[in-house]
């Protein structure tokens, strides 16, 4: 009898299948990068050569984390309690402009290992920090090295910015396709490029118009932070006459690639307008928080068909990477905000950080779901734990009961990159102490005072 590479048994499967299943005493069969079976363990007809326990386990589709810099790992609470603009220039800036390829890997590194080890499988990492121009070839490194999957970003701005963060558009341009060129579709297809023009703020019809064509040209999303906070949109509104998603709607450039990271301080109008385009929205409840930037109109969203992606956004506004607190957040903001525990589900945030995830990144038909034939991007949680068990609700105890230590196994395109807990991919004592040394490193080069 054929074996299949992977048996996961025994345990608890929330599928996210067009049918919604959720298995009890399911199990999944992987091979090579892909799921092979998916249903009861009683039927299940072949052994596995690693065959994996899973009672009292729940077996989810593997998270996607939409928005992060992981860089930023080596700058959490260097300047907390800030605002958004006084933050990025003062500190994040400033700090940034120190950032060499030793600092871009270590924090990269980090960041990988700690979205790995709390259940993300995938990540989308903004990195827009050139002063080194070997920066995003290391961060692409890291992703490559610990096994995550992981679209880089790759973020410019063309104005108004600090001087020194200022690209020429064209340049910006070409880095960004010679990347894609390099990378889009290296390891099995585990590694992406898309364009990343930083914030709305930042850019110029030219600037958007030539990044839609070059997105189009080799098929990728673009990913772009808009209207994080009140003073951005008045900065759109100065130089454009118009607001945020209202501006990038008029000139034709907002479509169904765009990923609009935050989308806060939308009129209702412009959250018709982003359903109307298809474009993407990925929410920061977090970051939102820790910002005080303000709640992003999601429950409304929701109803208008807009496609909401979940993330953690950097560890500088988090401060972590952990996007089983980022789906906790998810649900409890936008209760307290409107006074209504109905406003939002349990299961709604835990489709934004799985099949929405997907869809935002284009591979709808490879991530997202417990189903034959995707990539087996799969992780496992440990349930049989004191402020878990007993479980009644498998969606419900991961929402609002898991913390991300209680991931127990995660899988990769096929391969097992976390067990029992444990990194296995690479040595994260190592990556640890160079991001001690890093992070120090870059303060006192800085003078910035933490
Ligand atoms: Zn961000």
């Amino acid at each position: 009898m054929e074996e299949y590479d992977i048996v996961i048994k025994n345990a608890t499967l929330v599928t996210m299948d067009e049918k919604n299943r959720v298995i009890k005493d399911g199990a999944i069969a992987i091979n090579k990068d892909r799921i092979s079976f998916v249903g009861k363990t009683s039927e299940l007809k072949q052994r596995g050569e690693i065959e994996i326990d899973g009672t009292r386990k729940i077996v989810i589709p593997g998270l996607i984390n939409s928005h992060t810099h992981m860089f930023q790992t080596l700058m959490r609470g260097v300047a907390d309690d800030l605002p958004l603009l006084k933050w990025l220039k003062e500190v994040i800036m400033p700090l940034s402009l120190n950032l060499k390829r030793e600092h871009a890997y270590a924090g990269a590194l980090l960041g990988c290992i700690e979205n790995l080890k709390t259940g993300s499988t995938t990540i989308i990492d903004n990195h827009y920090i050139h002063f080194d121009p070997k920066n995003t070839e290391y961060v692409i490194k890291a992703i490559e090295e610990t096994g995550i999957r992981g679209m880089v970003a790759r973020g410019y701005y063309i104005r108004l910015a600090r001087p020194e963060f200022n690209e020429d558009l064209d340049k910006a341009l070409k880095d960004v396709e010679n990347l894609m060129r390099k990378w889009n579709g290296k390891e099995n297809g585990r590694i992406m490029i898309c364009p990343a023009p930083m914030t709305v703020w930042s850019q110029t019809e030219e600037s958007l118009k030539k990044t839609v064509e070059l997105a189009k040209k080799y098929d990728v999303p673009i990913h772009i932070h808009t209207a994080e906070t009140k003073a951005e949109v008045e900065l759109v509104k100065k130089h454009e006459g118009k607001t945020s998603v209202e501006w990038l709607y008029s000139i034709g450039v907002l479509n169904e690639r765009f990923h609009l990271v935050h989308a806060i301080w939308l009129t209702d109008k412009e959250v018709k307008m982003v359903a109307k385009s298809g474009a993407h929205v990925v929410h920061n409840p977090i970051s939102n928080m820790i910002i005080g930037s303000g709640v992003a109109k999601i429950p409304m969203m929701i109803k208008e068909g807009v496609n909401i992606g979940l993330g953690s956004d950097g560890p500088a506004s988090n401060n972590n990477e952990d996007m089983i607190e980022v789906l906790k957040f998810a649900s409890l903001l936008h209760k307290v905000h409107h006074v209504n525990p109905a406003i939002i589900t349990a299961d709604q945030v835990f489709k934004m950080a799985t099949l929405n995830g997907a869809k935002l990144l284009r591979m709808e038909d490879k991530l997202g779901s417990l189903e034959i034939g995707k990539k087996a991007d799969v992780t496992v949680i440990d349930i049989n734990k004191s402020h878990i068990a007993p479980v009644h609700n498998p969606i419900s105890a991961i929402v609002y009961c898991a913390y991300g230590t209680d991931v127990d196994t995660v899988i990769v395109d096929g391969k097992i990159v976390v067990r029992n807990g444990e990194l296995i991919t690479i040595n994260e004592q190592e990556v640890l102490e160079k991001a001690w040394k890093a992070a120090y490193d870059l303060v006192e080069k800085t003078g910035v005072k933490s």
